[in-house]
């Protein structure tokens, strides 16, 4: 199928009229084509938005509202139709795509849907003397951008709260996963949103992306993506005094303590590790263990792992697909060779997976667990992004935290134990935004997300992502 830019509240093919391949990376075949963007259309898309502004941000609250939830609505009414969509540009096990990406691209919207229309704001009385309140208001045109291993979710999780808000949005998915966002620009006609509201440019980073991130117009973006990235777009919206979120990567840990439930504590850190074949920036791929419960547990780790079915993403048994590209799938291999060569002993995977029949071309990797490297290895240190975790023992409590501590990347950790106060103590020590204990990937959307350290700044969800969109004024009123 080809795709086209939504721009204006039309389907429209790039200014210059030149498109890039999209590829199903299960098959490893091009399987249509996407528009190879550039300045002009996003030029084209920021004045839509632009103009669509004053419309919008005035439009009643829940007006507003009931468009995103009707969006959410034709969401539900597609969920097999996007979910298929979503698993051929990513890889993903349809069955996950069905269950959770897709579901979620519709709970966004309607929670800030919802959400907007409880906002309330503060004022503030000096004694006989004067009187503040203070207001929110939509900041204007906002630059979206999203990567490619949850497309749909992580996209609607950027526009969802910047509609909501009032703003209007150039968004830009990933080259890589362009499908599904697609598909919901032509739900967004449908739903009747305004022409102007969204604008969905795509292409590649380094031109669509770069030229949002440039555009003077654009005065808040919201990024997802890589730490490289990030930075790159940290440099150039500063000094525009952009207002900017960066949610980036994490090489999280997962701390299994002897007194955990030791069930639990696999079967979770089965999902944690290799889900969507470990292509979520939340996966914990340092698996930290209490050396009295090691054995046992890499015992039961490895048996589960190797019972992990690799196979075609439609299938219904398949738990880990395809990752998303060749150029992925080589980047995944050259940091299984890396850990070998930095001494770890690869004790379950480690190998590309030849299918055959239709995903005889497509770019899978067997759940690979390695053992025997310390903290400061590279392989312990970068972003894998694959279904790869490493996994070593501990002795003490302050050994534990020092290990998952000792890494420039903090999104999340997650901690098994049945002690409540190591619970919260350890919980308190480890540098990161998120910490699951007894649990992995529980989200409720009114708490803020995000990292520490070079896993990113600024929160998105809940009340934060609605004020993000905003910005502050006090008015002070003499009595
Ligand atoms: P990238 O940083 O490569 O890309 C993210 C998005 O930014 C893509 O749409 C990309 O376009 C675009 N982009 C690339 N260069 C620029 C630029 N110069 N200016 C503006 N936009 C640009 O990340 P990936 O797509 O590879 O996604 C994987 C990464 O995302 C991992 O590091 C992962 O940890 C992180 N991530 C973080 C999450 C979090 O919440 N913290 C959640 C999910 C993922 P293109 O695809 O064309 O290059």
């Amino acid at each position: 199928m080809n795709i086209l830019n939504y721009i204006n509240g039309q389907l429209i093919a790039p200014v210059s009229g030149q498109y890039l391949d999209n590829i199903n990376p299960a098959e490893g075949k091009v399987y249509g084509n996407i528009p190879d963007s550039d300045s002009a259309d996003v030029t084209k898309a920021v004045e839509s938005a632009a103009a669509a502004f004053p419309i919008w941000s005035a439009m009643p609250l829940t007006k507003r509202a009931n468009i995103l939830l009707k969006i959410a609505e034709l969401i539900d009414r597609d969920l097999d139709k996007l979910a298929l969509a979503e698993s051929a540009d990513q890889g993903k096990p349809l069955k996950l795509a069905k269950s959770v990406d897709i579901p979620r691209a519709s709970a966004n919207l309607r929670f800030y849907a919802t959400a907007s229309m409880h906002v309330s704001t503060e004022s503030h009385l000096m004694e006989g003397e004067a009187i503040n309140y203070t207001t929110q208001t939509p900041i204007g045109v906002a630059g979206c951008i999203s990567p490619w291993n949850l497309p749909l979710y992580l996209f609607t999780w950027k526009i969802a709260p910047a509609l909501a808000a009032g703003c209007t949005v150039v968004a830009k998915p990933s080259e890589l996963t362009p499908m599904t966002a697609f598909l919901f620009s032509k739900l967004c006609i449908e739903a009747g949103l305004p022409a102007g509201v969204l604008n969905i440019v795509h292409g590649l980073g380094n031109k669509v992306g770069q030229a949002i991130v440039e555009h003077p117009e654009v005065s808040v973006i919201s990024f997802t993506g890589g730490t490289v990235t990030g930075k790159r777009i940290a440099a150039t919206a500063a000094p525009m005094f952009k207002k900017l979120s960066l949610e980036l990567g994490g090489k999280n840990p997962n701390l299994i303590f002897a007194d955990c439930d030791f069930d639990q504590a696999v079967s979770t850190s089965i999902q944690s590790s290799f889900s969507n074949q470990g292509e979520i920036c939340l996966c914990g791929s340092r698996i930290l263990v209490e050396r009295s419960l090691y054995n046992k547990f890499i015992a039961e780790f490895v048996k589960r792992t190797k019972e992990l079915i690799v196979g075609d993403p439609l299938e219904e048994n398949t738990r880990v697909g395809a990752l998303v590209s060749e150029a992925h799938m080589n980047k995944v291999l050259s940091y299984i060779e890396l850990a070998k060569s930095e001494g770890g002993e690869i004790i379950c995977g480690g190998k590309q997976v030849s299918l055959s029949g239709r995903c005889e071309n497509g770019y899978f990797v067997e759940p690979t667990v390695i053992a025997g490297l310390d903290q400061t290895c590279r392989t312990n240190q970068e972003e894998i992004f694959g279904p790869v975790v490493t996994i070593m023992p501990f002795d003490t409590e302050e050994e534990a935290i020092n290990y998952a501590n000792s890494n420039a990347y903090g999104l999340s950790a997650t901690i098994w134990t049945e002690n409540l106060k190591r619970a919260h103590r350890v919980s308190h020590q480890i540098k990161s935004g998120i910490i699951w204990v007894n649990c992995w990937l529980l989200r409720d959307l009114r708490t803020p997300f995000g990292g520490m350290k070079q896993s990113g700044v600024g929160r998105e969800g809940g009340w934060e992502a609605l004020q993000f969109f905003t910005e502050t004024k006090n008015v002070c009123i003499k009595l």
